[in-house]
């Protein structure tokens, strides 16, 4: 079921001229949804103004990811999570265990682009690239895509969604048009939760920990983050309780950890919390600095928490600076 604010913007994108879309804003409002469904109409045999129709060969083959007019440029890791199939070889190699799945958009894969770009549509409706999340190219990558923005052989359309446009090269961004996500009504979003099978209370707990993000939400929700987990997290940093953060990788934690920071600041300054209930948050006597030195070393730890050396001893460690700072006397 596509979310109502994803359908909304689909509508105004397809209203509009555009071969290659830049979807930006903020994690889970959907970048990834809307830019699939983006796709989806391009490459639909019976497009309405809506969008895809959803059931014509093209949009079943999407369904069933084996459109041989789309192609998907992804870190491995996103596929594998999204369910889209590696190559061949990619995943003969991660089978054959000589390489883990990558965590950015692989070289190799922008190779099959550049191939793919060249070839004729097999379907007749042109063709389409979607880039998930576009901020993970590198230099090399990030150039080779621009080539194939700036001279698109045939009828080939792209759909680049991010979630750091700022850190996309100035270049790429200037050849897409740019779409901004919309945030979702607060009830809409409620109601589209609860049609996942969301209990109301729950939803409403965590899109709080959400920051109001329903992608976010699910997102959470998947990784075993539940409203008393999160209710508990603040008095369990405090003691120092690295357990509470087992399930979590080390991006999510820090994730969790930069709320809870965040909160804390926001309370210092005599602010309301943002994402936790005032109440749930413990007694404190860390001062604004003392919160913001702590916040900027979890932005350090971010940069190095898609490659741990050990996901163990880094929760342990954000679990340590955590109690640290929740306790210091300033
Ligand atoms: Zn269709």
């Amino acid at each position: 079921m596509t979310a109502p604010w994803i359908a909304r913007q689909t509508r105004q994108l397809l209203a509009q001229r555009g071969h290659a879309w830049l979807l930006q804003g903020p994690s889970g409002l959907g970048q990834y949804e809307l830019a699939l469904s983006l796709v989806s109409a391009w490459l639909c045999e019976q497009p309405t103004e809506q969008g895809a129709c959803g059931h014509c060969p093209s949009c079943h083959a999407i369904e069933v990811r084996t459109h041989a007019d789309l192609a998907v440029l992804m870190p491995e890791t996103q596929m594998l999570e999204l369910g889209w199939p590696l190559s061949e070889k990619a995943q003969a190699d991660i089978d054959d265990k000589k390489r883990k799945p990558s965590k950015d958009i692989r070289v190799e894969a922008m190779r099959d682009l550049v191939e793919f770009a060249q070839r004729t549509d097999a379907r007749g409706r042109g063709k389409a690239v979607l880039v998930f999340p576009a901020e993970r190219m590198n230099t090399v990558t990030a150039n080779a895509l621009l080539k194939t923005l700036e001279e698109p052989a045939g009828d080939v359309r792209f759909a680049l969604a991010t979630e750091a446009s700022h850190q996309l090269l100035p270049t790429i961004r200037s050849r897409c048009q740019t779409h901004t996500l919309a945030w979702p009504q607060q009830d809409e979003a409620m109601a589209w939760l609860a049609g996942q099978g969301m209990e109301m209370p729950v939803a409403q707990a965590l899109m709080r920990s959400a920051g109001g993000r329903p992608s976010d939400v699910l997102r959470q929700s998947s990784a075993g983050i539940s409203p008393g987990w999160w209710a508990a997290l603040p008095k369990a940093m405090q003691q120092g309780d690295a357990a509470h953060l087992s399930e979590l990788s080390p991006s999510q934690a820090i994730d969790a950890l930069q709320k809870l920071c965040h909160d804390l600041v926001l309370r210092a300054s005599g602010a309301e919390p943002r994402f936790f209930m005032a109440s749930q948050l413990p007694a404190c006597s860390a001062s604004v600095d003392t919160l913001t030195n702590w916040f900027k070393r979890l932005m350090q730890s971010a940069r190095t928490a898609e490659h741990p050396f050990n996901a163990g001893l880094m929760l342990e460690a954000l679990t340590n600076d955590a109690q640290q700072s929740l306790t210091a006397r300033t």
